[in-house]
């Protein structure tokens, strides 16, 4: 079975990730994850993404005038 990045398409070929030929992807299963580059990547757009969504909700200090 190989294994795929769903990001960039590399598979891993021992302990490297390298660009498949359409013969090593033929007739094989496919397995889908992150290499670590694109791992590393989709978390650091995550923290990314959840700070700029958790950002309205932080409450406001200034006090409400009567
Ligand atoms: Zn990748």
């Amino acid at each position: 079975m190989i294994v795929q990045c769903c990001v960039c398409g590399k598979i891993r070929h021992d302990a490297r990730w390298i660009i498949p030929t359409h013969q090593q992807l033929k007739n094989e299963q496919i397995s889908h994850t992150y290499c670590p580059l694109c791992a590393h990547k989709t978390i650091t757009e995550y923290r990314k993404n959840r700070t700029l969504l958790l950002s309205p909700i932080i409450p406001k200090t200034t006090p409400q005038s009567c």
